[in-house]
């Protein structure tokens, strides 16, 4: 088990080229280094080494527009953007096989994508009829803002605070503003393309901030249907009562991701306080601050003003960009039949909810409407089993949830200790369910198997060592199997029998590492947040949705469309020198490739990824006039090892991307 490589991606800015055509080009490099990853916290589990030797890089380029709605052209400093903004991003290791020989994953392909910008402002008149859209698809209303003095307070001596307040503002309705935005572009686009739009609603607010905007996304929980109103894990308590989650930006499945830097949020300072101990004063500043805040003291116009607005506005874009359109996870191979299958592990006798009691918690419609949108059946069938079993019936179960508890002498420092609760090993319990894994679920059925462990526990918490010290987490997933946990108090409001809460978003969530994908905030989840902000499962902000993205969605066909290209790429390549070759049968094969490029060039992945996974049949049997190369097959997903769960067990990156200074 370790950390997915992907999630440490490399950055390096570069001068950009102003390219209005979209050039994707399959382009095979080679790279000498041998490169090991170590993350921080997990040293056990998580030292990464790739023995990466001559391995092929895929570049592939991806158009940005980046559109301006309410700011005076004169004040954005196009140079300075194009010096300041992040234009590669690199990932090592996008397809990968562990070696047991030499103990190290052995890379098979790097993934470099270029990012092109293209800046665009909209008309005046296109800003009064957003602003009129805005002033009809908003209200007053109160949401909650972040007591940084607490949480800096909770953060440094363990004790559990009240770190929210409430914020009195205009809430705009950030899915109405998304459809208008994908009805009225504003801007020619040179599709295709990703659009990101920078608003400015300031025009709410007051200069004291006790009135502010922000955008309002509905935050309901598929299983119960209640509105989310609790922040997660430490703070879901009664110290932190209706939680609200106003929005800064966000984005879905059009495109379009949209920021207001005025807008009022709270989510990245939580990030910036609870995952990021050693931040610098002032780097982050978009992230602490709204952008009114931050030009305080400055007179619009002047040289200094300019610098900062842009300064702000290239950290904000870096951000987005690299959740956005810079993705390289996920991975998908040659699979056509994917179980997924779910074993509910009550324990009835301890907290008294039966089977029949607590079947509102998991809906396999939702997982299938969720699967269906990122995996369509003409990629892979996946097909969703379940079944319940009580814990104190399954002996071998129940002695491994209890060989995993933690005692006061093993939990040492941990800051959350309490006498009459129970601390379970997640570790431990996820590899001993692991080893046994063929006796709940049947392994053989697909061709790739998921399996998932939900347990249902009451007074209970499942603890890692993370940041130095024990933590709460809610899910555990690696090699196609994953482990998930949370108390039974948190499913249900004080009442005891008001459903809150289910396990059907966690499930899919999990599931979502299993198909690779890293979380919505892809580039470093202690430093930069706002990918949080798009509506999308592998959020760790966005606590409502079931649903993926059309970023996480492109991403997945964009690396995997690349990933199976190179598989067959050997086999092709030694077909081609092969003076025996069939003529008809090599046209066949560059046909193939030609739709797969056709496809990515307009950004169609999904087809791109289809085209190419037909290499797989048309290299099957090319091993027979070849007989000194060797046909690439499909290999199990299970060769994605993760280890990125949700709840507050994560991953510190020492691996930091270069900053612009
Ligand atoms: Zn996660």
């Amino acid at each position: 088990m370790a950390q997915n490589p992907k999630s440490i991606p490399f950055f390096i800015t570069q001068n950009r080229v102003f390219l209005s055509l979209l050039i994707i080009v399959l382009f095979f490099g080679f790279s000498f280094t041998k490169i090991s990853i170590h993350s921080s916290g997990f040293e056990e589990l998580q030292t990464t080494s790739f023995d990466v030797g001559a391995i092929p890089i895929a570049e592939i380029t991806i158009p940005i527009d980046v559109v301006f709605a309410g700011y005076n052209e004169d004040y954005i400093d196009l140079t300075m953007m194009n010096n300041g903004l992040r234009t590669s991003v690199y990932y090592l290791g996008v397809d990968y096989i562990w070696n047991e020989d030499n103990q190290v994953y052995d890379s098979l392909l790097d993934l470099d994508i270029t990012l092109e910008f293209n800046f665009h402002f909209t008309t005046d008149n296109y800003e009064t009829e957003l602003d009129s859209f805005i002033d009809s698809h908003s209200w007053n209303s109160n949401t909650s803002a972040l007591n940084a003095t607490q949480l800096n307070l909770q953060e440094s001596t363990g004790e559990r605070q009240s770190i929210f307040y409430e914020q009195e503002g205009r809430a705009i309705d950030g899915e109405a503003v998304e459809q208008y935005l994908e009805s009225n572009r504003g801007f020619i686009s040179a599709d295709p393309s990703y659009s990101i739009y920078f608003l400015n609603q300031s025009r709410f607010d007051t200069t004291d901030h006790s009135f502010e905007h922000w955008f309002e996304i509905d935050e309901v929980d598929p299983d119960s249907n209640a509105t989310t109103d609790w922040w997660r894990l430490e703070w879901d308590n009664d110290l932190n009562p209706d939680v609200e989650f106003p929005y800064p930006c966000w984005g879905y499945q059009n495109r379009i991701f949209f920021a207001d830097p005025y807008c009022h949020q709270w989510y990245t300072k939580w990030t910036d306080i609870w995952w990021n101990p050693d931040i610098v004063e002032g780097e982050f500043d978009y992230i602490n601050v709204d952008l009114d805040t931050y030009l305080a003291g400055d007179t619009p116009g002047t040289p200094d003003f300019i610098t900062h607005l842009n300064t702000y506005l290239i950290d904000y874009l870096n951000d987005i960009v690299s959740d956005v359109g810079g993705r390289g996870d996920g991975l998908l191979y040659n699979q056509r039949d994917v179980s997924s299958q779910v074993l509910f592990i009550n324990d009835e006798a301890a907290h008294g909810y039966s089977e029949e009691d607590l079947q509102w918690i998991y809906h396999e419609e939702i997982m299938e409407d969720a699967f269906e949108y990122v995996v369509p059946q003409e990629v892979a069938n996946i097909t969703f089993d379940d079944t319940w079993v009580e814990l104190s019936e399954i002996t071998d179960l129940e002695q491994i949830v209890d060989d995993s508890k933690l005692g006061v002498a093993e939990l040492g420092s941990y800051p959350w200790y309490r006498a009459d609760w129970t601390y379970l090993d997640g570790v431990s319990i996820f590899y001993g369910f692991e080893a046994i894994r063929d006796s709940y679920f049947n392994t053989s059925k697909g061709d790739t198997t998921f399996t998932s462990w939900i347990l249902l526990l009451q007074n209970v918490s499942m603890v890692a060592w993370a940041y130095g010290e024990y933590r709460e987490f809610t899910g555990l997933g690696g090699s196609g199997n994953v482990v998930c946990y949370k108390d039974l108090n948190r499913y249900y409001a004080t009442d005891g029998t008001t459903p809150r809460s289910g396990v059907t978003t966690l499930l899919v969530h999990e599931l979502g590492h299993v198909l690779g994908f890293a979380h919505a905030e892809i580039t470093n989840d202690a430093v930069e947040g706002t990918g949080g902000f798009m509506r999308d499962v592998m959020s760790y902000y966005s606590e409502g949705t079931a649903y993926f993205s059309v970023f996480l969605k492109d991403s997945l066909y964009r690396t995997s469309s690349q990933v199976v290209y190179n598989r067959n790429k050997p086999a092709i390549d030694g077909y081609r020198e092969n003076p025996l070759h069939n003529i008809t049968i090599l046209a066949q094969i560059d046909q193939t490739i030609t739709e797969g490029v056709t496809a990515l060039q307009s950004m169609n992945y999904l087809e791109a990824f289809l085209a190419f996974r037909q290499l797989y049949e048309l290299t099957a049997n090319l091993e027979e006039i070849t007989p000194t190369v060797t046909s690439p097959t499909g290999i199990n997903l299970s060769v994605i090892v993760l280890l990125l769960p949700i709840g507050t067990f994560f991953i510190i990156q020492k691996n930091r991307r270069n900053r612009r200074q």
